[in-house]
């Protein structure tokens, strides 16, 4: 939790559960996506901290909420790669294996697109996530430019990759036998958790504006 602890002061403490004053609201069951995972409301009423719970210094907690984010945005950048490629797999399998018209439908030009079109942006973004986490300064702050932009460019491409993978497997890929739904379903929330796509768009134009030399590397 990040917590005021004095004007203009941010200070970051690990609450506990079962500390007075902490509770969970509303939880959420009925969820577009990501079922697997738990999702409801942390209360913060009044809550009494001991100070050996405190994280690092008083005044430290902007930082660490901006270091976390930038982990957190180049993560939901690298799941929708494993998104983008399971979408892949099942989609060049079902164009291998599903005849129309007496051929694979993977013979046909429209569907040869949206297998194409997958893989090099998948590969194009996976490229990029891979160099920005290899850069990624676990302890440092600072990334937010590429952070933001990896996530802005693989959480699109990780959507897109699953809607192609549910065109191309036509009825079935509707249906949650063969998994891309669900794939489409999960691909959505990393264009709103973590940061938000405009959030990122704010971000990213604001960085620039106050940084343009990175366009000069
Ligand atoms: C399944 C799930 C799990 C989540 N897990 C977590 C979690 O673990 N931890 C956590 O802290 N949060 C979590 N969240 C919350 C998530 O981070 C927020 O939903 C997200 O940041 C968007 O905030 P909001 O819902 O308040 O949208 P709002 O702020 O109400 O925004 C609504 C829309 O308006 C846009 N908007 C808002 N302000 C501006 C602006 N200035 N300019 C342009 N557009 C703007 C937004 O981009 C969005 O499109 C979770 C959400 C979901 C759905």
């Amino acid at each position: 939790m990040y917590a005021a602890t004095a004007p203009k002061t941010i200070s970051s403490f690990l609450v506990e559960k079962g500390m007075p004053g902490f509770a969970l609201g509303q939880q959420w069951k009925d969820k577009l996506g990501m079922r697997a995972s738990f999702t409801a409301e942390l209360v913060f009423d009044e809550v009494l901290v001991p100070l050996a719970n405190q994280i690092g210094a008083d005044g430290e907690g902007t930082i660490h909420m901006m270091r976390n984010l930038e982990i957190e945005r180049v993560t939901l950048a690298a799941m929708s790669l494993g998104i983008a490629q399971r979408s892949l797999q099942v989609m060049v399998d079902y164009a291998n294996e599903r005849k129309a018209f007496g051929k694979a439908i993977r013979e046909f030009g429209q569907i040869q697109r949206y297998v194409a079109e997958s893989f090099a942006e998948w590969r194009s973004a996976r490229s990029f996530v891979y160099d920005v986490a290899r850069r990624l300064d676990l302890h440092s702050v600072g990334q937010r430019l590429d952070a933001d932009a990896t996530k802005l460019v693989a959480s699109q491409m990780a959507k897109r990759a699953a809607d192609a993978a549910i065109q191309v497997l036509g009825g079935y890929g509707y249906m949650g036998e063969y998994v891309v739904e669900r794939l489409w379903r999960d691909a959505k929330l990393l264009e709103i958790g973590g940061g938000t796509l405009e959030a990122h768009h704010k971000n990213l134009s604001r960085e620039l504006a106050r940084n343009p030399s990175v366009l000069r590397d």
